[in-house]
């Protein structure tokens, strides 16, 4: 049987993962976070010491490193040899250094076969980067989800304090608008809105009102829920 994907692409701190949660309980699909597996990765690359500009030593990382997932109640956990990392990837840390890497080859490549297997056994509503051009291009409902760079900014904030990490508003801006740039603008799967994606602005959206708009936008391609 053929499965129904969702695919919801779009820069940093636009919502997605907060909203593709909501979304797979909602509509009972499987919820894929892409930029946890590239964290994963980042993460190895960080606890080896590898610079990211190296390219040759990245590649040669990614030969012998196993990351997968799996579900504990519902949730992703990612899982580094072995070892669940869930809790050790969402530092800004991890966050750049995976912006840093994932502009290479041999890292896409690894994610996308174990994201595209995913894909194939259930339906999922995967989130990232390059889901809607590269990971799923026959996905029926593409999502493009952005948001303005101050409101991105404001609710990462906003999630590093109610953690108790001490941050500021501006640099978080900046890392912002830096992890755009090179995310849009790399070679290999760039950030960019597929042709036949619907464009979504949440910045003066409520979480529940994006949901349902991508329920709406999923039923007019033909889910049948
Ligand atoms: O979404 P998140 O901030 O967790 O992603 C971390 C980084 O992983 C992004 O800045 C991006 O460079 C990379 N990424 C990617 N392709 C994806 C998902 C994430 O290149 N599908």
């Amino acid at each position: 049987m053929k499965h129904f994907n969702i695919a919801i692409d779009g820069p940093a701190g636009a919502g997605k993962s907060t909203i593709a949660k909501l979304v797979a309980k909602k509509l009972g699909f499987v919820y894929v976070d892409t930029g946890a597996m590239y964290r994963t990765m980042a993460l190895h690359f960080l606890r080896k010491g590898i610079d990211p500009a190296d390219e040759a030593s990245i590649a040669e990382a990614c030969r012998d490193v196993d990351v997968t997932i799996r579900y504990e109640d519902g949730a992703q956990q990612v899982i580094l040899n072995r070892e669940n990392v869930s809790d050790l990837i969402r530092t800004e840390e991890v966050g750049s250094m995976a912006s840093a890497t994932s502009v290479y080859m041999p890292v896409r490549e690894k994610l996308v076969e174990l994201q595209q297997e995913l894909a194939r056994k259930t339906n999922v509503i995967m989130d990232g980067r390059d889901i809607g051009t590269c990971v799923l291009p026959d996905a029926p409902a593409k999502i493009y989800l952005t948001a303005s760079v101050d409101v991105r900014a404001k609710r990462r904030y906003g999630e590093l304090v109610e953690k108790g990490v001490e941050c500021d508003l501006e640099s978080i801006a900046e890392d912002i608008k830096e992890r755009d740039h090179r995310d849009m603008n790399r070679e290999h799967s760039p950030l960019k809105q597929a042709e036949d994606a619907v464009l979504l602005d949440s910045s003066l959206m409520t979480i529940s009102q994006v949901a349902d708009a991508i329920i709406a936008i999923a039923r007019e391609h033909g889910l049948e829920v």
